[in-house]
């Protein structure tokens, strides 16, 4: 009774009942199923299902583990592959908003914390957008050294 009394609490913006990703069962109380990143939500039975981590080889359960361009991962791996993600990063600006000067300028003293400036350059299939590219600083020097 307290469990659904919470869960009422929680959920207390309907935003519908969701649906398993595996089999297609619909929950019956919003917020029963819980997300796997990249797979959806999934029911209890389904979440306890074993899946095999496609670069550790470790069986996990479904619900701990993440599905990333379609391979599936422990949570171990999964940090892993967003921090590899998350060496490159690109910054947006509008040429229409600031000139391209300022742009430039901006984009080298801008840059995000722990990153480094590796180019600058206009948008794809753009006349106005400029794209500045970072690399984690600590890859650089790695890469420069
Ligand atoms: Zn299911
Ligand atoms: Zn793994």
């Amino acid at each position: 009774m307290t469990l659904r009394f919470l869960s009422n609490l929680q959920h207390s913006s309907s935003k519908g009942l969701a649906k398993c990703a595996i089999c297609g069962k619909v929950e019956e109380q919003t917020g029963t199923f819980p997300l796997v990143i990249g797979v959806g939500r999934v029911c209890l039975a389904d979440g306890m299902t074993k899946v095999k981590c496609d670069v550790c080889g470790d069986d996990v359960k479904l619900l701990t583990s993440s599905r990333l361009q379609g391979r599936a991962l422990c949570l171990k791996d999964y940090m892993k592959e967003v921090e590899k993600f998350r060496q490159h990063i690109v910054q947006s600006f509008d040429e229409d908003d600031e000139p391209a000067t300022t742009i430039l300028e901006r984009a080298y003293t801008k840059a995000p914390e722990g990153y480094t400036l590796l180019a600058v350059r206009r948008g794809r299939n753009s006349t106005h957008m400029w794209e500045a590219e970072y690399e984690k600083t600590e890859i650089f020097q790695m890469r420069c050294s």
